[in-house]
């Protein structure tokens, strides 16, 4: 039999992980995806037409906060490297007529590289990490799991529940798991970038958008990262999202006004685009920190767990899983 695996290289998988490796139990861990990072993802600009090529924009999660002790060592680390930084702890609030207040909160955090950065940084440091590896099945013998024909000692589905559900056999399905696995769903996030040739908008950090159709939240994506591009990222509201998700770029028209009228915009974008994500937010979570399948060694983890839906949510259950994991492996 081969090792332990998990399956995704998101901040939950790479917690998982990084819980396993320091308690002796060296997981390979894989990831659909071209890299690592999951929902914590920055893409580089390309062929923007503007001087901002080459640049990072952050178009999956926005910031993290840092509220359990256990995240705060690896996010002073982060910053401690210079690799993560205290954003702001005031974002202004909109509604759909214009900027209403500015409120003042927990102290944001972002990533000068963008947050894809602090994802790599963790896998760098565990031996056996794999992209482009997309893992199509789950299922079991009498004695162990096998994913995708291989038996495994133990395995981690680090994952939206969404997508988890669809890798496991229907033998392996108990109720609990079954629960597990369908009790929460999931809102989309269409995220659309703008890149300007310069600002042309009055200096804010976010913004929350209430009650509004179209849009729910604007990152100054220059203030985020500290280089003060003329970067704006806007997520489109999950009701009008779920609308667009078969063409993200037809919603673009509509975004690009409702920025116009809350911002007071006096220039066009010079480049635009459209990113989807279908399962961007858990619309609850459980309260539990994880789910483990005891007798196959099979668990769950994310930001469907540990009172998500956050980054450090997801790092803590993927953290408290991977523990688990370990304790069980070497017990047996
Ligand atoms: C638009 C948006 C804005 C957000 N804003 C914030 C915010 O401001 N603050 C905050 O705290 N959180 C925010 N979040 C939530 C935050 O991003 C997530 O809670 C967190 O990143 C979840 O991490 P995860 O590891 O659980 O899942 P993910 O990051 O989704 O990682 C799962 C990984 O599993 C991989 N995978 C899936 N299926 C397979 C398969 N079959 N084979 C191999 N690999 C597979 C995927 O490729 C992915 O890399 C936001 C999320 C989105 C989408």
């Amino acid at each position: 039999m081969t090792g332990a695996l998990v399956v995704g290289a998101g901040i939950s998988g790479v917690a998982c992980a990084t819980a396993m490796a320091e308690a002796g139990v060296i997981p390979l861990v894989v990831d659909r995806g071209r890299a690592v990072g999951g929902r914590m993802a920055s893409r580089t600009l390309r062929d923007t037409g503007t001087s901002f090529d080459g640049r990072v924009v952050d178009i999956g999660a926005s910031y993290f906060t840092v509220s359990t002790p256990a995240f705060r060592s690896v996010v002073d680390d982060w910053v401690a490297r210079d690799l993560a930084r205290a954003w702001t702890d005031s974002f202004h609030v909109a509604g759909s007529d214009g900027i209403e207040a500015v409120r003042t909160g927990p102290i944001r955090y972002a990533a000068k590289a963008g947050l894809r950065s602090l994802i790599v940084d963790a896998a760098s440091r565990l031996p056996d990490v794999w992209s482009s590896i997309d893992v199509a099945s789950i299922t079991a013998d009498e004695n162990s799991l096998i994913v995708d024909g291989e038996r495994r000692s133990a395995v981690a589905l680090c994952m939206p529940n969404a997508q988890a559900h669809r890798l496991i056999d229907a033998s392996l399905m108990s109720p609990e798991l079954d629960a597990a696995l369908t009790g929460i769903t999931y809102e989309p996030v269409i995220a659309v970038t703008a890149v300007f040739d310069e600002q042309c908008w009055d200096d804010f950090d976010g913004m929350f958008v209430n009650d509004d159709p179209v849009l729910t939240w604007i990152a100054n994506d220059g203030s985020r990262r500290g280089d003060e591009a003329p970067v704006l990222v806007a997520h489109v509201n999950p009701v009008l999202a779920a609308r667009h998700l078969g063409d993200p770029a037809s919603v673009l028209p509509l975004v690009l006004a409702t920025m116009r009228r809350i911002l007071s915009l006096t220039a066009q974008p010079t480049w635009v685009d459209a990113h989807r994500w279908t399962f961007a937010k858990p619309m609850a979570a459980h309260r539990e920190p994880f789910h483990l399948e005891g007798g196959r060694l099979l668990g769950l983890a994310g930001d469907a767990w540990a009172d998500g839906p956050k980054v450090e949510t997801a790092w803590l259950s993927g953290h408290l899983l991977g523990g688990e994991l370990a304790r069980r492996l070497r017990d047996s």
